[in-house]
């Protein structure tokens, strides 16, 4: 234990014992789920998982954590963890390779790529049952907010087009060595079901939502030049004066639909 953290790999190791408790409690692993975690650092989570479902895989980039990992978790359960960047690993396939029909992921995770973990997870999102991760609390914010509200945006539609996004609690910095400069929080994400899904082209999707907020005190119109005419964007009952941040989810479905 108390291997120096590496600022280079997000490391912020948690140890307040409640909130490690709090996060496991609102996980609630059963032995037959297939729990996976990214960055398991020194085991602050890993090792209470694997308390309770007995067997796991932990997704870990930092060698130097590993044997001291692998050590602890000897005794507790079957640890299976893997050497690797987890924007590397296709989660179907590692499904498939548990014979899992879908993944619990969980994970406190490096702050620096939290949004392209996020969106990496929303790829793989049909073969995951649910997700409990800590992000700053700034970024569970972002991807809980409503239209209207300062911090929709990109984060919010993108992740609420594939997922139910329930924030848990917050996290204070001194639950963690070191502690970082801001506050934390838990989210839990549900992929929806194939059925709540929206129906249309992802790349296209991803297209207008980028530029609907790439500026946000612009109008659609302005923003989507060259994407989506006036008259399509007025044709939906969507105004083209209206900016991004007013537009629901849906709506952008809609709007990649015309383009
Ligand atoms: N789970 C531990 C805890 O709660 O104390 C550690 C959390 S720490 C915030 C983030 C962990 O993610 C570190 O162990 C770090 O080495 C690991 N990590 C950083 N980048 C990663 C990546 N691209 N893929 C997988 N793990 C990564």
């Amino acid at each position: 234990m108390n291997a120096r953290p590496k600022k280079s790999f997000g490391q912020h190791f948690l140890h307040e014992k409640r909130y490690i408790e709090r996060i496991v409690s609102s996980i609630a692993p059963k032995e037959s789920d297939t729990v996976v975690e990214i960055g398991p650092g020194e085991g602050a989570l890993t090792l209470p998982l694997l308390a309770v479902a007995k067997k796991m895989t932990a997704i870990e980039l930092d060698t130097d954590l590993i044997p001291g990992l692998q050590q602890r978790a000897a005794t507790v359960g079957d640890l299976r963890i893997v050497h690797s960047d987890v924007l590397k690993v296709d989660f179907a396939a590692l499904a498939r390779e548990l014979g899992a029909e879908r993944l619990r992921i969980a994970g406190n995770l490096p702050y620096y790529i939290s949004s392209p973990i996020l969106f990496h997870c929303v790829e793989h999102a049909a073969a995951i049952q649910d997700m409990h991760f800590m992000l700053q609390k700034e970024v569970v914010d972002r991807m809980a907010a409503e239209p209207g509200s300062k911090v929709y945006g990109r984060l919010s539609v993108m992740l609420q087009l594939a997922c139910t996004v329930t924030p848990l609690f917050t996290v204070p910095p001194g639950a963690f060595r070191p502690p970082p400069k801001v506050d934390s929080a838990v989210v839990r994400l549900v992929p929806l079901p194939p059925e709540r899904l929206p129906q249309g082209d992802p790349a296209k999707i991803h297209a207008v939502v980028k530029a609907a907020f790439a500026m946000r005190r612009k109008t659609l119109s302005n923003t989507l030049k060259g994407l989506v005419d006036e008259a399509s964007i007025r044709s939906l009952g969507i105004d083209p004066r209206a900016r991004a941040e007013t537009l629901a989810p849906a709506d952008f479905v809609k709007l990649a639909n015309v383009m």
